[in-house]
C-alpha cells in the first residue's frame, strides 16, 4: 500500500489499506494546476518550466494538451465547465471557451499589471477567487523575470461583470486556496515573500460573510511540518488535504493533523478526481501520482 502515517484514528478511515501510490506521469520539470474533467475522464495539469499543459487519461496515458501554455499554473473549471487558468508570463487569468478560443478575464488591478496569478478556485455564485504572489515573475524558470507593479494580494473576480475586488492584501505570498464544503470558510496558503530568508509559512482560514464575499478572521489554521503548503483541496467531510514537504497532509477542520501520505518527490498541488472523486492526483515536481482514498473530494460547484 501507499506509505501513509496516521496521527489520528480518524485518518485510518480516510485511506485504503490496499491502494498504491501510482506514477501516472514522469519526466516533467515542475508540475502544477491539476484539474479533473469527469466528462472526459481526464486530468489536465501544467509542466510550468516546459511551458505546456498536459493531459492524462487512464486509456490514453499522457499527451500534450496545450504545447504553449503561457506558463500556466493553477487551474479550475467554471460553472459551465470551462477551463480557467492562471498564467505567469502574461500575468493573467484566462478562460478556454468551448470553441477553443482563449478569453483573457483579467490582467490588471487598479490599472497596474497583476504579478503572476498562482492558483484559482470557483465559488457557487460563479465568482473566481485567485491569488497573485510574485513567485512567477521572480525567476526565469517559471515564465521569465519581470518587475512587480503592485503588492501581492488575493482577488475575487466576477467574470460576468468584470468586477474585480481585492479581498486580502496582508499576505506577502498567497498561494493555494480552497473553500470549505459549505463555502463558509476560505483556506489560504501563505508561503512568504520572495527573497524572505525566513518566511512564516502557514495555512490561514477566513470566515466568509453572509453576503458570500466578505472575509473576516484570517488566523493561522495550521503550520505544515516539514516544509510548507502550496496547493490544497477539501474533501466532502471538510478535511483539508494539503501539499507538504514530505507528501500530502490531511488536516481536520479544526486544524489537527490527521495523517500523511508520503510522496517521493516534492508536492506542489493536488486535486480529487476519478469516477467517484475518490482519487487524489498529486503534482510532485517531475511526476504526477495518483492514489485512491476512502473519501471524496468536495463536489465543486
Ligand atoms: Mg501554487
Amino acid at each position: 500500500m501507499a506509505r501513509t502515517v496516521s496521527h489520528d484514528p480518524r485518518f485510518d478511515g480516510l485511506v485504503l489499506f490496499n491502494a498504491e501510490l501510482e506514477t501516472i506521469a514522469d519526466g516533467l520539470r515542475w508540475c502544477e494546476g491539476p484539474v479533473w474533467f469527469a466528462d472526459h475522464g481526464c486530468l489536465l495539469f501544467n509542466d510550468i518550466p516546459n511551458n505546456r499543459t498536459l493531459r492524462w487519461s487512464e486509456a490514453g496515458g499522457v499527451s500534450v494538451f496545450r504545447p504553449s501554455s503561457d506558463y500556466a499554473n493553477g487551474q479550475c473549471r467554471d460553472l459551465q465547465g470551462r477551463l480557467i487558468s492562471c498564467h505567469h508570463r502574461s500575468r493573467s487569468l484566462t478562460r478556454l471557451e468551448i470553441d477553443g478560443s482563449l478569453t483573457t478575464l483579467v490582467s490588471r488591478a487598479d490599472g497596474q499589471r497583476l504579478n503572476s496569478p498562482n492558483d484559482v478556485v470557483v465559488k457557487s455564485d460563479g465568482s473566481l477567487w485567485f491569488t497573485d504572489p510574485l513567485y512567477g515573475i521572480a525567476t526565469d524558470y517559471e515564465g521569465g523575470r519581470q518587475d512587480s507593479e503592485q503588492p501581492a494580494a488575493v482577488y475575487r473576480l466576477d467574470p460576468a461583470s468584470g468586477e474585480l475586488e481585492r479581498v486580502v492584501s496582508d499576505m506577502a505570498g498567497p498561494n493555494g486556496l480552497a473553500f470549505s464544503p459549505d463555502e463558509r470558510r476560505l483556506y489560504l496558503v501563505e508561503t512568504g515573500a520572495v527573497g524572505d530568508p525566513a518566511p512564516d509559512r502557514h495555512i490561514r482560514v477566513f470566515d466568509v460573510g453572509a453576503d458570500g464575499r466578505s472575509l473576516s478572521g484570517g488566523g493561522v489554521f495550521h503550520r505544515i511540518e516539514p516544509g510548507w503548503a502550496d496547493g490544497l483541496r477539501v474533501d466532502e467531510q471538510g478535511n483539508v488535504w494539503s501539499s507538504a514537504g514530505d507528501g500530502v497532509h490531511c488536516l481536520a477542520p479544526d486544524g489537527t493533523l490527521l495523517g500523511r501520505v508520503l510522496v517521493p518527490s516534492l508536492v506542489a498541488n493536488l486535486c480529487f478526481g476519478g469516477a467517484f472523486r475518490n482519487r487524489l492526483f498529486i503534482c510532485a515536481a517531475p511526476a504526477v501520482y495518483a492514489l485512491y482514498v476512502n473519501t471524496r473530494g468536495v463536489q465543486l460547484p
